[in-house]
């Protein structure tokens, strides 16, 4: 709920603060047990330090963030240990988040002894291969290295290291982002399939549309720290509102030749986040501007009685935004 993270620029004389990256400025949004939300937006958008924050491998700035009602962001770190269990993360880069002299059935005992979940050798074992058995890799795995499996295996590593603590919710942060395409699909089908096994949440970062579209039940654009629109996925896909949202979605290829989204080119670089514009973040690349976009930041708001929200003056006043938009469109 409302979560921020500015990180201090340290560049004055003696390391004095000279300025803050407004990473995460007022996120708020609610995961529910078995859906799979996911953070899209381009990177340096903020959404790696949403999940960051959560983790508590960043600390927030400022906002709460809560576990079944219950604030963990203000823990200290003995309170959140038990917590830490119920959220789990895959990284983007298995390779990296491997530990290369480890093996593959260590890897994966690590949090199992960690958080003290088995009471010996056999049941570590017994749980590891279980784990295995539920990411699809090969028991003989179990003894060899890292690097001595292809990036999809890797990830199916990461995944079973994730699920040993018995999470409630796993973040992925770019999960699948450097996988190749067949493999892509390969552990989007694993990561689906263990949610409905296991009734596990998901949030799904990427800055990926068109796999977000076959892994999301519901969808929050990010743009330069804040989320420009939230909704469910075929309302999201069918039915973009923000301008952001729209530019986004028109460079997705879409498969189905009937259907025609007209390629929105959005002129200028992302505004740096030491900065941000005043009013809408997006004024300034946005082809809808108008002026009361430069000074008022407009809010996250529902579209009629729906459960979109989107935070743009074009939609959250519904008079004020028609005119402006027939106008445009005139
Ligand atoms: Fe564009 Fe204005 Fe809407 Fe921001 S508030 S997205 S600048 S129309
Ligand atoms: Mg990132």
């Amino acid at each position: 709920r409302n979560l921020k993270k500015h990180f201090p620029l340290q560049g004055g004389l003696f390391g004095s603060v000279t300025g803050y990256v407004h990473a995460v400025d007022g996120v708020s949004f609610t995961i529910n047990r078995g859906e799979t939300l996911s953070l899209v937006g381009e990177s340096g958008c903020g959404k790696s330090t949403v999940g960051r924050c959560i983790l508590r491998l960043t600390e927030p700035t400022a906002g709460e963030v809560l576990l079944d009602g219950q604030r963990i962001d203000h823990l200290s770190p003995g309170a959140l240990r038990p917590l830490r269990q119920r959220i789990q993360i895959v990284f983007q880069d298995p390779f990296s988040s491997l530990n290369p002299r480890m093996r593959v059935g260590d890897i994966i005992a690590e949090p199992i002894i960690n958080f003290g979940l088995a009471n010996n050798k056999n049941e570590v074992e017994d749980r590891v291969s279980g784990l295995m058995d539920r990411v699809r890799l090969p028991r003989d795995a179990m003894r060899r290295h890292p690097h001595e499996f292809s990036g999809g295996q890797r990830q199916r590593v990461g995944i079973a290291r994730a699920l040993a603590p018995g999470p409630d919710l796993i973040i992925c942060d770019e999960a699948v982002s450097a996988l190749d395409v067949s493999v892509k699909a390969q552990i989007v089908n694993l990561l689906a399939a263990l949610q409905d096994e296991l009734g596990l949440a998901l949030l799904f970062i990427s800055h990926d549309l068109a796999i977000v579209e076959h892994v999301t039940h519901r969808v929050a654009v990010m743009y330069l720290g804040k989320i420009v629109e939230i909704s469910d996925r075929r309302t999201l896909f069918a039915s973009p509102q923000h301008p952001y949202t729209r530019a986004l979605l028109s460079a997705v290829p879409v498969p189905d030749p009937s259907v025609r989204r007209d390629r929105i080119v959005l002129r200028g670089d992302v505004p740096s986040p030491i900065n941000p514009p005043p009013g809408c973040r997006f004024h300034t690349r946005c082809p809808f501007v108008f002026d009361p976009c430069r000074t008022a930041a407009p809010s996250l708001r529902p579209i009629g009685k729906t459960e979109q929200l989107v935070a743009c003056h074009l939609s959250s006043d519904a008079a004020f935004g028609q005119s402006n938009a027939a106008q445009l469109q005139t």
